[in-house]
């Protein structure tokens, strides 16, 4: 973001104020003075000073949930031009705002966006074992051993994946070509849902994410977002 615009949006000044403050040498960033009025930002990494006193966009963080659509990628820009997450989330609003892990492009779903990088930290590390639930239409009809394979833990080429609650919740057609399976994982390793299923020789057509955490997508429609507030936000910390 334009340093000016950080500095107004922070409430330092007016546009034309804080571009005044900039010029007349009263702004530092990270302890340097920056007079220079194209000058950017990180509003989550850089510090900001006006006369030596920090300015911050906003004390309270910010998190949302957005229902991701297919043919989407989870990145905030795309060079490739391909459609991309910071499309559909309002960081005009909420500058800062970036992805708490990540879907696959057709992976569609609950995702979590913060302004606060300690909520993706914690959440995404390793030991953090956040449940998430997902719901995987795979091809063929799994039998009952194959789901015992997934809840004991199978092999994948990077160790053994973490015990994991599977279901068969149905079949669809007639007769019966595909399964929809509830999965719910405590690991957030690249593509695991696919893998796990592709290991089992079931592989997925489809694949949904309903829940992280105590955050459940409810009925928010396929590309809308809505803050996550109250209680649900603090069972995430
Ligand atoms: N597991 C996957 O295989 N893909 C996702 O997008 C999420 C979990």
């Amino acid at each position: 973001m334009r340093l000016q615009k950080f500095l107004a949006r922070a409430g330092a000044a007016s546009r034309r104020g804080s571009e005044n403050l900039m010029t007349a040498g009263r702004v530092t960033v990270n302890g340097r003075v920056v007079t220079e009025l194209g000058s950017k930002v990180d509003p989550l990494v850089d510090e900001v000073a006006v006369d030596g006193i920090t300015v911050r966009l906003s004390d309270e963080a910010v998190t949302i949930a957005l229902n991701k659509p297919s043919d989407v990628v989870t990145t905030m820009s795309d060079p490739q031009g391909r459609r991309c997450v910071a499309e559909l989330v309002p960081t005009d609003r909420y500058p800062g705002l970036y992805p708490i892990g990540r879907l696959d492009r057709d992976t569609t779903g609950l995702l979590l966006f913060s302004t606060d990088g300690e909520l993706g930290h914690g959440l995404l590390h390793p030991k953090s074992h956040v449940e998430k639930r997902y719901i995987a239409r795979v091809e063929g009809v799994p039998a009952e051993k194959d789901l015992e394979r997934l809840r004991r833990g199978i092999e994948l080429d990077d160790g053994m994946t973490l015990p994991a609650h599977v279901k068969l919740l149905r079949t669809c057609g007639n007769p019966a070509k595909r399964a929809d399976l509830e999965i719910r994982i405590h690991e957030g390793r690249k593509r695991q849902v696919r893998r796990m299923c592709e290991a089992i020789g079931h592989p997925v057509a489809s694949l949904h994410r309903t829940d992280f955490g105590a955050v459940s997508l409810g009925d928010l429609p396929e590309g809308s977002w809505r803050r996550v507030e109250g209680e649900e936000l603090a069972a995430l910390y």
